[in-house]
């Protein structure tokens, strides 16, 4: 696995190589554990990885933090910082000549602050300039294990559909509780989210599961996901969303629409082909669910790359003319939203193949009809 860091490493100096970067510095983030396995914590005491584009890397950790550090001497020299010193000089003393540093888009901006203050002459930019062309590019190994991630949630969204996960009478709170839980032991090592949104709260597509009680007669959106975490300390994310009928009679517009919404999302997964546009597989769904009467509807992006964050390159969106590749990964997820009345996405995580789209997400695509 240390020659899969190396090789990534590699990569992202011929990219700061290309691009004129000299530092390329990794805090908080996916980033960190991607190039070198290892997750800081987001924590007031400042943890960076620091890459110079022709030396050797050093990782700058809160002392008390340094036994979490495994060991990979052939990546990173390790520099424990202790409380009394002051690790932003030692991170600018690190950074060298360094003209242009491409600094994690996710560290704190107090710590980029105190950055630009110590090293003036220095241009900052975003490491994801660097980072996310290389990220974005799974290989078969990346893609195996957001295989095994949309597997287990898969087996969960089974047993909603097959009515073994008690809705009628709970709260949405419960039942998002009950998919945190099952994802855990389904293997994950972290919940990210598990949207439950019952009737008029599912026209929010982000809605946050609440004390709203599920009752009969009305639909039920659950988005969920979380990250599974190898031995190597990299973890790749899942992300499904599936819709339930809950009673046993499907109103007839909620029916005719998910129809539309069901035709919309399969022809997308069929339109991501290698070497098409990012922004016409939004097309693909969004001129389908238009031509249907719902275009203003469809309130948000078709979907989102994948991998060890939830939501990273490519996006699914009109603008992106980005020809998709083979081992790009992200979110077909197309939805219809009816303010105050229901909402609907329907979503799988698929993989661009020089053989056509490869779907991760296998559970059924029709609406179950729920009576538990
Ligand atoms: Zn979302
Ligand atoms: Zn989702
Ligand atoms: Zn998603």
């Amino acid at each position: 696995m240390s020659t899969m860091f190396t090789a990534r490493l590699a990569r992202a100096r011929e990219k700061m190589t290309a691009d004129g970067v000299d530092v390329l510095l990794l805090s908080v983030g996916a980033d960190l554990p991607y190039f070198c396995g290892y997750e800081a914590m987001p924590l007031e005491r400042i943890t960076m990885l620091v890459v110079p584009r022709d030396g050797d890397a050093t990782l700058v950790v809160p002392g008390l933090e340094a036994s979490r550090v495994k060991p990979r001497p052939e990546l990173f020299a390790l520099r424990p910082w202790s409380e009394t010193e002051d690790p932003i000089a030692l991170i600018a003393k690190l950074m060298g000549p360094a003209s242009t540093a491409a600094v994690g888009d996710h560290m704190w901006s107090g710590f980029l602050v105190d950055l630009m203050s110590a090293r003036p002459k220095t241009e900052f930019r975003r490491a994801s300039s660097i980072t996310s062309g290389i990220r974005s590019v799974k290989d078969a190994a990346e893609i195996e294990r957001l295989r095994a991630a949309s597997r287990a949630v898969d087996v969960i969204a089974a047993r909603l559909q097959q009515g073994e996960i008690p809705l009628i009478g709970k709260t949405e709170a419960e039942v998002s509780a009950e998919l945190g839980r099952q994802i855990i032991a389904e293997g994950h090592d972290r919940v990210n989210f598990a949207i439950v949104a019952t009737g008029p709260n599912a026209a929010s597509p982000h809605h946050e599961a609440g004390s709203r009680v599920i009752a009969e007669g009305e639909a039920l959106l659950c988005d969920f996901g979380g990250t599974m975490i190898g031995d190597d300390g990299v973890g790749y994310c899942s992300d499904v969303t599936r819709c339930v009928w809950v009673g046993s009679r499907p109103d007839r517009e909620y029916l005719e629409a998910y129809a539309v919404l069901h035709e919309a999302q399969a022809a997308a997964v069929s339109a991501a082909r290698v070497g098409t546009p990012a922004q016409d597989v939004d097309r693909t769904s969004r001129e389908r669910i238009a031509a249907a009467g719902f275009g203003s509807y469809f309130i948000h992006r078709t979907g989102h790359g994948i991998g060890v964050e939830e939501h990273e390159d490519p996006y699914i969106v009109e603008g992106n003319t980005e020809p998709l590749v083979a081992g790009n990964a992200f979110s077909i997820e197309p939805g219809i939203y009816l303010p105050d009345r229901w909402g609907m996405r329907l979503e799988d995580i698929v993989v661009a193949t020089d053989a056509g789209p490869d779907s991760l997400n296998l559970v059924d695509h029709h609406l179950a009809v729920v009576e538990a």
